[in-house]
């Protein structure tokens, strides 16, 4: 069965979510039973978050690096969430790179947003700059 991920924003646990319901209600956390809020099927995550989600998934994660200053990054975000629910194979994160700062310079982000996809643990290939839905899709698709 397709899954996907979300970070409880009041707990931070990581929550294993299905995407066909997650786009007709809120999940809801598993542990604290807050509503989680997702963009589509973009979820955002921390740090360790991210890592966990790398480890447990054995499909493609594509995460989109962003910052709260970033014009681009406003614009970009509204395509990555519909190419998001256009590929519920794929799971989809966004990073805020204000906040983790350390795993965004491990991971060498110059340039925002930066969107990279990675398998298995590994970066398969990554994209700066803002990009449409489709082109998000065949980032994604041709790999
Ligand atoms: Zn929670």
């Amino acid at each position: 069965m397709k899954s996907t991920f979300a970070e409880c924003f009041q707990c931070k646990t990581l929550n294993k979510i299905n995407p066909e319901k997650a786009q007709t209600s809120k999940p809801v956390c598993g542990k604290c039973s807050a509503e989680i809020p997702m963009h589509g099927l973009v979820a955002d995550v921390g740090t360790e978050n991210f890592h966990k989600v790398l480890r447990n998934h054995d499909g493609p994660v594509v995460v989109d690096f962003w910052a709260s200053w970033c014009g681009p990054c406003k614009m970009y975000g509204p395509e990555f969430q519909k190419a998001s629910v256009q590929n519920t194979d794929v799971v989809f994160l966004k990073i805020n790179t204000e906040t983790e700062q350390q795993l965004s310079a491990q991971l060498g982000i110059r340039g925002i947003p930066c969107t990279i996809l990675f398998q298995n643990t590994k970066e398969i290939k990554r994209q700066s700059g803002a990009m449409s839905a489709e082109q998000v899709n065949s980032f994604i698709n041709s790999r």
